[in-house]
């Protein structure tokens, strides 16, 4: 069935040099660049990927623009999850429609719209973010891609503290310190539930692993970086591009089990480098 454009949707105009320009349809309002103007009602009506000319006759492609595409135009309070890494996200933390998750912290919602698309409308999804400001941006991105959203609740607070749900089936991080959240993931997640975190340094990964390491509740404690690498492609060329983005975080996965018994590697060689330090680990 043909999508048409409606009043009130967000439409991507993209120029004949593939620049991307993200709007709200208003009636009565014109979208201008330098390569012209198109009045929104010339789109109003269209379908989804029609081509249309401005005044001075340059050629725009109109589309509805996805999940990426406004990620990537939408504005920001804070740094955004990028597409490349949202997508294993959503898979190896095994997002799926229907479940109960809980995230932090929610900056400006990137991340929140991913899994309230893959939970769908029968999920539920409880976001926390301690600054004000970043939950007012969040509060008006959210809406503005995905309307009429019953399931998601926003909790302003510090995660940290502790959180009153349980029974969780997912939990996702993005915040800087995620091993002050470990006991309160652990607590609210249910027995079999998955634990995902990403983090942008390499010495913040190692202090979560030693955390997780230590929690009786986390086992399979997983790390993994994306690397995504375009290719150009033309009738005398096929190679990758020259450039690409080297660096944006890291993935760390664990599963709630029920709590060990017995004492881990990590705990073992905890206590011998303890009576070491004691200077009674020296048996010579
Ligand atoms: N995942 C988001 C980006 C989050 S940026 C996206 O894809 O758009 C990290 C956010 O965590 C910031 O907004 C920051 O204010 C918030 N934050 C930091 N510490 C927090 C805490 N202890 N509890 C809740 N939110 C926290």
């Amino acid at each position: 069935m043909a999508r048409l454009f409606a009043e009130g949707d967000l439409a991507l105009l993209i120029d004949p040099r593939g620049r991307r320009y993200l709007v709200t349809l208003v009636a009565g309002r014109s979208f201008q660049s330098h390569r012209g103007v198109l009045p929104h009602e010339s789109i109003i009506g269209q379908e989804d990927g029609c081509r249309l000319r401005t005044l001075t006759g340059e050629e725009f492609i109109v589309l509805a623009p996805t999940l990426s595409d406004y990620i990537l135009k939408m504005p920001r309070s804070a740094q955004v999850i990028y597409p490349k890494d949202i997508g294993p996200i959503l898979v190896y933390g095994d997002i799926f429609p229907g479940a109960t998750v809980v995230e932090a912290g929610v900056g400006s919602g990137a991340l929140s719209l991913a899994i309230l698309r893959a939970i769908g409308p029968t999920g539920k999804l409880v976001s926390y973010e301690i600054r004000d400001d970043h939950a007012a941006q969040a509060r008006r991105n959210i809406p503005a891609f995905l309307p009429q959203t019953k399931n998601h609740t926003l909790r302003l607070g510090d995660l940290y503290e502790g959180i009153e749900e349980r029974d969780v089936d997912r939990m996702v991080l993005d915040l800087p310190e995620p091993w002050r959240a470990i006991p309160v993931a652990a607590d609210a997640l249910r027995s079999g539930g998955i634990l995902i975190s990403y983090l942008p340094t390499v010495l913040q990964l190692h202090q979560l692993h030693q955390t997780l390491a230590r929690e009786r509740r986390f086992e399979f404690i997983e790390a993994f970086e994306v690397l995504e690498r375009p290719w150009y492609l033309a009738r005398t060329s096929a190679r990758p591009v020259h450039r690409m983005v080297a660096h944006t975080g890291f993935i760390t996965r664990a599963v709630r089990c029920a709590p060990r018994t017995h004492r881990t590697r990590a705990e073992l060689l905890d206590l011998a480098s303890m009576l070491e330090d004691e200077g009674m680990g020296q048996g010579e």
